[in-house]
């Protein structure tokens, strides 16, 4: 392969007006190598991705987020100070979140806004803030632009302090969204709903939590978020080990010290080399005396170059600023008639090579950038990413790489096994034991799940998961007809955005003004008409599984880990664009969408 030439930069972050610059491959473009090339590698990334399918027929069943007995320690509470004592609350509110996250604070903010008084968040933590409530490990920290990623900037007042926020600061402004819209007066936390039934005679919902509460509200907003319930691999022995242990969203700094100074003396396991051990491992590199890397597959680790907010330009930003920001943002996922008109009169072998070329070039990026940085010749190539962009979460991060250069961190590449066996002492590997005193599970996250914990009955007191047994239904996403003023937030059937908290504020938007135009008819009930659900469903289909993408692709969550899905079982990939187009289509058209009842 040809030499590194680290220099062709993305040019991602040099002017905070701009977003973090994505990968966008257009196919009218010619590449410039032989074709042979890009086939060879493809035929690479093929090889790649059955080795994996093959050591791992599991599937998504390779993995448990059932975290309870000995496992259970896995999923504790390490940032709650204390027990909230309390007795079990018996009462009713008019809007009711399950889960304190972006989606419920947006959302709410919203509903406030619409003169919504009655809120109230439930909470399995012990304060809002969700995926950054749990994720505080060191070096946390946000991959789209601060500016488009941190929510009701203009509302409140504040223009964060770098292009990429990092963790603390962004669980900071979610507690600040929370005071500024009085959601911590009626909040309860440290609670988990555990029951949420539609009552049919008086068109309210009953929930019931493990505290022994007896909830009722009008609306329910499942807001569980995307990714929040924590995921192990099943590996044989792991209950056996001796040492300490913790799930990379549970981080445990009474072990590690609050700078990782307690590190200084330990060896230090960590399995997974996603999104999340990627930001986390510089940090465990430079503090323990030893740190082993346990590889299955690596992660493709593209430029940060994160840049301070520049005070001048904070200062001259207007009211109104981010909202025309984000405006913008979404007029770039429009596609232009032109450009696409010249790309569907392209021969569709043509167009999906060109695709491909220009992902294949794109990675090549990476690989270079791996020899330029690893020193060690072995370990750079264990790093390289084979597979096409996008198959897995992109990283950026300008750490990662180098810590690999220090002396005591060891990549343990299991080419694609995986880590199969752990002992007393600490992780085997063909053979080889690797004792450890700490080992960290940066495995993952189980994804897109609507009710975790939660047993969802709605008309009928049919439940949530049956009613899907046979395919997901639902409208946009958020409505499931036969579940009344129940929204489903961050669910499968949505548009999927790179920057979340987007596609969370325009569902935000869109339940509002539902339950606005429900209160002020003097409706009791909304719900979805069932021949919305079957044209959605319908739309959903229509753009999912028309490419061979996500077979050819190595497993992972991102297409299910290699098992074959139902097409409606997914995001909605028509793209955000037209998404936000139907959301705005179906405004002040409410009684066309939906049934409503007096
Ligand atoms: P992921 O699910 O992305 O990664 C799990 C990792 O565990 C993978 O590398 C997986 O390997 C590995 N793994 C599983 N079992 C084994 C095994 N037996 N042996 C060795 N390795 C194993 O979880 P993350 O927590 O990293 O990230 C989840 C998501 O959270 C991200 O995709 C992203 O959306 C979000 N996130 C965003 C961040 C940001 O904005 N910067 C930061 C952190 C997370 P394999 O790939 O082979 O399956």
């Amino acid at each position: 392969m040809e030499k590194a030439n680290v220099d062709v930069k993305p040019g991602r972050v040099n002017d905070p007006n701009k977003m973090a610059r994505r990968a966008a491959f257009d196919p009218t473009v010619a590449t410039e190598k032989p074709q042979a090339f890009y086939d060879q590698i493809k035929a690479k990334f093929a090889e790649e991705r059955d080795k994996r399918l093959n050591y791992r027929p599991s599937g998504m069943s390779q993995y448990t987020s059932d975290l309870t007995g000995d496992l259970a320690k896995y999923e504790t509470d390490p940032w709650a100070a204390s027990a909230i004592e309390r007795a079990p609350i018996e009462d009713h509110v008019e809007c009711l979140f399950i889960g304190g996250g972006f989606s419920a604070l947006l959302t709410a903010a919203r509903l406030r806004e619409r003169g919504v008084e009655s809120i109230r968040i439930v909470e399995k933590g012990s304060d809002v803030g969700g995926t950054w409530y749990w994720n505080r490990y060191p070096g946390a920290a946000c991959d789209v632009s601060s500016y488009d990623y941190l929510p009701l900037l203009d509302e409140l007042g504040y223009v964060p302090k770098s292009f990429f926020a990092k963790g603390p600061e962004i669980f900071a402004h979610c507690q600040a969204i929370a005071r500024k819209y009085d959601l911590y007066d009626l909040a309860i936390f440290q609670t988990t709903v555990t029951q949420t039934h539609w009552d049919e005679k008086e068109k309210i919902w009953r929930l019931q939590t493990d505290r022994g509460d007896k909830l009722t509200a009008n609306f329910v907003i499942v807001a569980n978020g995307t990714l929040a319930k924590p995921k192990l691999t099943k590996i044989k022995g792991m209950e056996r080990f001796k040492g300490h242990s913790f799930h990379s969203s549970r981080f445990d700094y009474e072990y590690c010290g609050q700078n990782l100074e307690n590190l200084k003396n330990k060896r230090v396991g960590i399995i997974g080399t996603g999104a999340t051990a990627v930001q986390l491992i510089p940090h465990l590199g430079k503090a323990a005396k030893e740190l082993f890397v346990f590889q299955r597959t690596p992660s493709a680790i593209d430029i940060r170059d994160d840049i301070p907010t520049d005070p001048e330009w904070a200062a001259s930003l207007k009211p109104g600023w981010q909202k025309e920001r984000l405006d913008r943002h979404v007029l770039g996922t429009k596609p232009d008639p032109e450009k696409r008109k010249e790309i569907e009169a392209m021969p569709r072998e043509l167009r999906t090579q060109r695709y491909e070329n220009h992902n294949i070039e794109h990675q090549m990026r990476i690989h270079r950038r791996v020899d330029e940085i690893v020193q060690d010749k072995k370990t750079a190539e264990a790093l390289k990413p084979w597979y096409m962009h996008r198959c897995k979460r992109p990283t950026y991060d300008d750490d990662y790489l180098p810590a690999f250069n220090i002396p005591s961190v060891h990549l343990v590449d299991t080419d694609g096994k995986g880590i199969t066996e752990i002992y007393e002492d600490g992780v085997i590997f063909e053979g080889q034991e690797y004792p450890l005193d700490l080992l960290i599970y940066a495995t993952g996250f189980e994804v897109q799940v609507t009710g975790i914990y939660n047993d969802i009955r709605g008309e009928k007191e049919l439940e949530l998961n049956d009613k899907y047994k046979n395919g997901m239904r639902t409208v946009f996403g958020i409505h499931s007809a036969g579940y009344p003023n129940l929204f489903i937030m961050g669910g499968y059937q949505a548009s999927f955005q790179f920057n979340v908290t987007f596609m969370l504020q325009t569902q935000g938007f869109h339940i509002a003004e539902c339950i606005k135009h429900t209160r002020e008819n003097g409706y009791r009930t909304i719900d979805a008409k069932p021949e919305t659900e079957s044209w959605w469903v319908g739309e959903v289909i229509k753009y999912r599984g028309t490419t061979s993408r996500n077979r050819e692709c190595t497993p992972g969550y991102y297409n299910f880990e290699g098992e074959e899905n139902r097409r409606e079982d997914g995001n909605y990939n028509g793209g955000m664009w037209q998404y936000c187009q139907h959301l705005d289509e179906s405004k002040g058209r409410y009684e066309e969408y939906f049934k409503f009842d007096e």
